[in-house]
C-alpha cells in the first residue's frame, strides 16, 4: 500500500469526542525524522485522515474501533504491521497507548522500548532515547531483532513533520483475533469542565509543592497557571497534604510531563519529582531555600517566598497582556 522503503507505522490516539489526541503531532514528527510516517487511526470519526495528513502522515490506514477495549486496536495494529512491514512502530505513552503497545509486542513477540523522549536511526535500524534514573542519564536503546515498538512520552518531541496535501487513505481490513477483552456494561460519562489544558501533554505546567502551605494558599498556583494558560501540577507532598487531587501529581509515581515551560513553586526537587519533569525544555523554580535541589536543574531560579514573588509575577504578566 506504500512504496516507501522506510515506513514507520504510527498509531494515533483518538479522543472520546472523535478528534486526534494532542500527542499526534509529536508522534508523526518523530516518525518523519527516521522514515516515512504512515498513520493508523482506529476510529471512523470524520476528518481524522485529513488531520493526520496535516501533521505529516504520508498515508493513513483507517480501521473500525470494534467492540471492547484495546483488543480492536491491537488487532488493527497487527494487521497494519503485517501489511506494511514497518521499520518501527510508534505509539503514544498514554494509558491506552501503553496497553496497546504492550499487548501488541507480546502477541507478535516484538521488542518494546517504553517512554522514549526521542528516536533516531543508525545503520541497524530505529533506536530510541530515554531519560532514566530520574532524568540523571539519557540512554539510547536498540533492539536486536525485528522492528521495535516504541512508546513516546507526550510532549517530548519538538520536531514536526511537513503537512501532506493529499494523503493516501486506505480502509484497513482487520481480521478479528477474538482475543478476550474487557467490555463496558454501561458508561456514565463524567463531564469535567475546565478551561485549563490537560496536564499530560501540556505545553506549560505550573506546579506547587508543600511550600504552598495549605489548600487555600494553593490557589496561588492556579492563578499563575491561568495567567500563563498552563496546566496545574503538584508534588507528592502537596497531594498527600490534600492541597490538590492526586491526578495532578508529577513524578515517579505520578504523571511524567515534558512541557516547553515548567514552573516549580515551593518544590524542593526530590529525585522522585524530577523523574517526572526533568525533560521540560525550560524550568523555572521559586523557593526560599537557595540550596534546594530544584535549583540544580532550573534554567531560571528565584530564591524567594512564593507569596511575595508570584503575585508580582502575575501582575507583571497581566500588565504585559493589557
Ligand atoms: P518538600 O521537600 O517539603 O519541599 C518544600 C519546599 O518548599 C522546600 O524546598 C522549601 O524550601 C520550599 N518552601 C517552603 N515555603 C516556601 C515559600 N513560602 N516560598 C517558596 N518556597 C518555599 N514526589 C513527587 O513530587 N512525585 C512523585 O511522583 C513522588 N513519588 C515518590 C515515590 C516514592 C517511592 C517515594 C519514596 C517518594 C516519592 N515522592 C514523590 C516524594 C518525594 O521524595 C518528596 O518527598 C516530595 O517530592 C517533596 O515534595 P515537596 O518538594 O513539595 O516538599
Amino acid at each position: 500500500m506504500t512504496s516507501a522503503t522506510d515506513p514507520i507505522l504510527v498509531l494515533l490516539d483518538v479522543t472520546a469526542d472523535g478528534a486526534l489526541a494532542s500527542s499526534a503531532a509529536g508522534l508523526l514528527g518523530a516518525a518523519s525524522g527516521v522514515g516515512t510516517p504512515i498513520a493508523l487511526v482506529v476510529s471512523t470519526a470524520d476528518g481524522l485522515a485529513d488531520a493526520a495528513a496535516a501533521l505529516g502522515a504520508a498515508s493513513v490506514l483507517v480501521a473500525s474501533p470494534g467492540e471492547g477495549f484495546t483488543v480492536a486496536a491491537v488487532d488493527a495494529l497487527a494487521a497494519a504491521a503485517e501489511l506494511l512491514r514497518p521499520d518501527a512502530i510508534l505509539v503514544s505513552h498514554s494509558i491506552e497507548g501503553r496497553e496497546v503497545a504492550g499487548r501488541f509486542a507480546a502477541r507478535t513477540r516484538s521488542a518494546i522500548a517504553v517512554d522514549a523522549v526521542g528516536v533516531a536511526r543508525d545503520a541497524e535500524g530505529v533506536t530510541s532515547q530515554h531519560s532514566v534514573y530520574g532524568g540523571a542519564y539519557n540512554v539510547n536503546a536498540a533492539v536486536t531483532f525485528g522492528a521495535p515498538v516504541i512508546t513516546i512520552r507526550q510532549g517530548s518531541i519538538d520536531a514536526r513533520a511537513v503537512a501532506v496535501a493529499s494523503p493516501r487513505v486506505v480502509p484497513l481490513d482487520v481480521p478479528a483475533s477474538g482475543r478476550k477483552s474487557a467490555v463496558a456494561g454501561a458508561i456514565d460519562a463524567t463531564v469535567v469542565t475546565s478551561t485549563r489544558p490537560e496536564l499530560r501533554g501540556a505545553a506549560k505546567v505550573v506546579s506547587g509543592g508543600r511550600g504552598l502551605g495549605s489548600e487555600e494558599q494553593f490557589a496561588l498556583v492556579e492563578q499563575l497557571a491561568d495567567v500563563l494558560g498552563a496546566a496545574i501540577g503538584a508534588s507528592r507532598a502537596a497531594v498527600d497534604a490534600g492541597f490538590i487531587p492526586q491526578a495532578h501529581q508529577v513524578g515517579q509515581t505520578g504523571v511524567s510531563v515534558s512541557p516547553q515551560l515548567y514552573v516549580a513553586l515551593g518544590i524542593s526537587g526530590a529525585i522522585q519529582h524530577r523523574a517526572g519533569m526533568q525533560t521540560a525544555k525550560t524550568i523555572v523554580a521559586i523557593n526560599t531555600d537557595a540550596d534546594a535541589p530544584i535549583f540544580g536543574i532550573a534554567d531560571y531560579g528565584v530564591v524567594g517566598d512564593v507569596f511575595t514573588v508570584v503575585p508580582q509575577l502575575i501582575a507583571a504578566l497581566e500588565a504585559r497582556k493589557a
